[in-house]
């Protein structure tokens, strides 16, 4: 394959940007290799500048269910283009999106739209301390909520990836009120409730883990953790950045019949444009300003372009069986990987919700990954390195590292099914 103009591209970008890329893991590091750059994507597709075509599964890292380039989104993005970028005051399209997002996800009473996960998180957090008055926050080995200071604790994905415990640059103080359980542990989560009793202002988690790789709650686990948070007066926040209308048309709350005080949206909900959102019951979220006291606000927040091509994606989904014949689809896809694995005798994990999945080549055979310590100790990740590369020369384009999640689109035929699935026979044929 030649990847010539990326690689004279990624040499440029490597004297001029910090590692030649603006978020680390889309260096390669975890898989070793370059980057390839990306000259336009359309429908399931990539295409790099040498003109190689890939299927691209990580879509952006999920944000776009409906493929690239969706015409639907481009020409309700073009009409608002026309009317200008931003006005910095208020539109209809704000309410319009947040309407349908709330109608969506029944816990949710009213939302403040942001313009990153990582700014969603931090501002339900501090929104969570102000209701609260409470300063400690709980949150989980491997869960990532973005790259604010008090989160930038066991971060997984990027963090575990790069081999970086914790970042330099983050003072203690600011993760001094940050405490650490383990994901699908409940007795590490009531330990801790014990010890810092009437103290901890809110759990937050991924209700489906998506950076330790994809791992999925342990049947009752989330329940639980509800029903301590709220035994506790602490706020059960969900980060469903990125579960949220991935693992269903709503999120992972409505799958698992969870009522979180507070939900962190980003991703889908922006349609493919920076994008992040707090939301919950109306009693907490009256408190963030102007209506209340708690401080949050963003130059470009709510801005007409992201709002309108997040309010085309949703409004596209909630209209029609999209949805759920994308859910299939990823059925389709991780049942056909688990099978020539199984045939492979390649050990491997493999996990779908809605249209979110994720997979681990396993070290040994029999053992099951169920947190951030398991997924360390078992995910075989040479051998994911190669796996990806050889997908890769197929066209085939998974994460570059084996702690992420993949994701489908609407433009993800049963064609495309099957041709990743002969590209995967053909890799694994090469790992033992
Ligand atoms: N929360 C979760 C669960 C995420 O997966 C991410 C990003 O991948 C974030 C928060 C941070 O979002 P952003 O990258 O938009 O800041």
């Amino acid at each position: 394959m030649n990847i010539e103009k990326s690689e004279f591209l990624f040499s440029k970008a490597l004297q001029l940007i910090p590692g030649g890329v603006n978020s680390p893991v889309r260096a390669f590091k975890s898989v070793s290799g370059t980057p390839f750059f990306v000259d336009r994507g359309e429908g399931p597709y990539l295409w790099d500048v040498d003109g190689n075509r890939y299927t691209d599964y990580v879509l952006s890292w999920g944000p776009l269910i409906l493929g690239h380039a969706f015409p639907a989104v481009v020409s309700a993005l073009r009409e608002t283009l026309d009317r200008g970028t931003s006005y910095g005051a208020p539109t209809h399209v704000e309410s319009d999106l947040a309407e349908l997002i709330i109608n969506a996800i029944p816990s949710i009473d009213m939302i403040r739209f942001v313009n990153s996960g990582t700014e969603a998180t931090m501002s339900a957090l501090r929104l969570a301390r102000a209701y609260t008055k409470r300063y400690k926050i709980i949150k989980f080995a491997g869960c990532y909520h973005g790259h604010a200071d008090m989160l930038l604790v066991q971060a997984g994905s990027g963090v575990a990836t790069l081999g970086l415990p914790d970042s330099p640059g983050v003072p203690p103080a600011s993760v001094s009120d940050t405490l650490i359980a383990s994901y699908n542990d409940i007795h590490s989560v009531g330990t801790l409730f014990d010890r810092f009793a009437g103290q901890i202002a809110a759990v937050i988690v991924e209700p489906i883990a998506g950076n330790m790789g994809f791992i999925k709650p342990e049947p009752g686990f989330l329940q639980e953790l509800q029903d301590i948070c709220h035994k506790n007066d602490s706020l059960f926040i969900l980060d469903e950045v990125m579960t949220g209308f991935r693992v269903s048309m709503g999120g992972a709350q409505i799958l698992f019949e969870l009522n979180p005080d507070l939900t962190c949206l980003g991703k889908v909900i922006g349609g493919g444009l920076p994008v992040g959102a707090y939301a919950g019951k109306k009693e907490i979220m009256q408190h963030v300003a102007p209506s209340g006291e708690m401080y949050q606000a963003g130059t470009l927040s709510g801005n007409p372009l992201v709002m309108t091509a997040g309010l085309a994606t949703l409004k596209l989904l909630s209209a029609s069986t999209m949805f759920e014949e994308i859910s299939v689809n990823t059925r389709k896809l991780t049942d056909g990987i688990r099978e020539i694995a199984a045939e492979s005798n390649i050990p491997m994990q493999i996990g779908q919700a809605g249209t979110m999945f994720g997979f681990f080549f396993l070290k040994e055979p029999g053992v099951k990954i169920t947190d951030y310590e398991s997924a360390k100790k078992y995910a075989d990740t040479d051998r994911y390195a190669k796996f990806f590369h050889a997908m890769l020369a197929n066209g085939i384009y998974f994460a570059p590292s084996q702690f992420e999640a993949g994701f489908l689109s609407s433009e993800h035929s049963g064609s495309e099914i099957s041709i990743t699935l002969d590209a995967v026979k053909e890799s694994m044929s090469h790992l033992n």
